[in-house]
């Protein structure tokens, strides 16, 4: 029924989470003449303006067989009260990108992945708007798509950072382009296997029509399960070898392979943010870009001036013949490798926060090979100490105040401090966001 999330004419329909994103639909539906029911179990939030009722705190249950649907937000899992009690009622459940992807016909263009989806989605939106297009970046980077869509109404191309979370609740969501750029095992508590994670990644292409571009990382062991499944054409990106369709890196130059024909567009060390996993999400960016339109040679600026996202690997400030740098987004063993592969021998590393309970004893080899100086933080501190034991001289510092006083008093020229963190930030800080933000001030005091 394509009117029912479309024109409420007064239906009552249910918004499951009332934080940012499940606020933005609740925006959305009240717009298009819903009746919307809010609920949270969080008594500690706000009622949202836009519901005409509001079940803070838990309850409310006995509204649902009322209501004609429930759109629940993505920090909800399916093993939450709600969508139990929705599915008992026989209530139609969808999530937030399918009740925005329903109310736009703007195209999407849409990244998922284990790493480097904000990257990938934000680099894409830059390559394009630098190609003249007018293109919007939104999801998962903490702007709502179906905010997105109420702000702008006639666009050329979106570009979605989805989760696999907000992919379980899909259900004719199409996007034009869409990637998957690889596949660890950091998520799994919720998805139970790799399988199960895969297969929910996957969902990403599953409503495609064969005009549609299905993108993959042909480096990638777990992604290769899902090679030669797309209904719409097959898009590779790789750091090793050529491909037929999407984009390659061969002898350092980053080359498209499009249409029948291969363009050198530049070579690697040309693109403007460092590491080679940011020439991965070159690649996947080149591969998304194209299903635009546009040529390879109208995508080499946004290549070459794309300034990077907060708090990834970014650079703050060179003090000293000393780079401070802060990646408060690493907060898994993966992020924290490809950060470390990114620099060279004369890392002082500062690492720790709330454990991921991963294997961070495989990095040990890596760590000995570019740390100078261990500065550990937070409770997995004791952990990493043990992981790490005999790789490098440690500091416990406890919390960033101290740890970024200590790499001063260590550090000297041609040093780089890499708070790259390895670990979740929620037992010293609300997010990552908050964590780096610290980092960046704490790194400006300094003289
Ligand atoms: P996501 O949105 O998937 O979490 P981000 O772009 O925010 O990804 O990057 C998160 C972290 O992952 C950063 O610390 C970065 O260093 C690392 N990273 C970025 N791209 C990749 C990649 N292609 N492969 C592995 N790690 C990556």
């Amino acid at each position: 029924m394509p009117r029912y999330w479309t024109e409420g004419e007064g239906r009552r329909v249910g918004v499951a989470g009332l934080g940012k994103s499940g606020r933005a639909a609740a925006r959305l539906l009240a717009g298009k003449g819903f009746t919307v029911i809010g609920y949270d179990d969080n008594p500690a939030v706000e009622p949202c303006e836009c519901c005409s009722e509001n079940y803070i705190g838990g309850g409310g249950f006995e509204a649902l067989p009322t209501l004609e649907g429930i759109v629940l937000s993505p920090g909800i899992g399916p093993s939450a009260p709600i969508p139990a009690a929705a599915a008992a009622a026989g209530l139609p459940v969808i999530g937030e990108i399918e009740l925005a992807f329903r109310n736009t016909q703007v195209p999407i263009l849409a990244v998922t992945g284990s790493n480097g989806k904000t990257t990938t989605a934000e680099w894409t939106g830059f390559i394009l708007r630098k190609a003249g297009l007018r293109a919007v970046v939104a999801g998962n980077v903490g702007y709502p798509f179906t905010a997105a869509v109420l702000d702008h109404p006639s666009l050329d191309w979106f570009v979605l950072e989805v989760s696999s979370y907000q992919l379980e609740t899909i259900d004719k969501f199409r996007p034009a382009g869409a990637a998957v750029l690889n596949l660890t095992p950091d998520h799994l508590q919720r998805h139970g296997n790799m399988e199960g994670y895969r297969n929910a990644k996957a969902r990403i292409f599953m409503n495609q029509h064969s005009e549609d571009l299905a993108i993959l990382n042909a480096d990638d062991p777990e992604s290769a399960p899902l090679l030669g499944l797309a209904r719409g054409i097959e898009g590779l990106f790789s750091l090793s070898r050529s491909v037929e369709t999407g984009a390659f890196l061969e002898d350092g130059q980053i080359i498209q392979a499009w249409g029948g024909e291969r363009t050198a567009l530049l070579p690697a060390s040309g693109i403007s943010i460092p590491g080679l996993h940011n020439v991965a999400n070159a690649l996947a960016s080149i591969c998304l870009a194209a299903r635009t339109g546009i040529p390879g040679s109208a995508m080499l600026e946004g290549l070459k001036t794309f300034p990077g996202v907060a708090h990834r690997i970014e650079r703050i400030r060179s003090l000293g013949g000393v780079e401070w740098v802060n990646d408060s987004k690493s907060t898994n063993q993966d992020s924290l490798r490809v950060a470390l592969e990114s620099f060279g021998a004369r890392v002082i590393l500062i690492a720790g926060g709330l454990s991921k309970g991963t294997d961070y004893g495989s990095l040990r080899a890596l760590v000995a090979e570019k740390v100078r100086h261990l500065v550990l933080i937070g409770s997995a501190a004791e952990e990493l100490a043990e992981a790490w034991e005999g790789a490098a001289p440690v500091t416990r510092a406890g919390d960033l105040a101290r740890a970024v006083g200590v790499c001063r008093e260590l550090a000297g020229p041609g040093d780089t401090v890499l708070l790259s963190p390895a670990c979740a930030s929620f037992d010293q800080y609300r997010n990552f966001e908050e964590r780096g933000d610290h980092f960046r001030r704490l790194v400006e005091e300094l003289s």
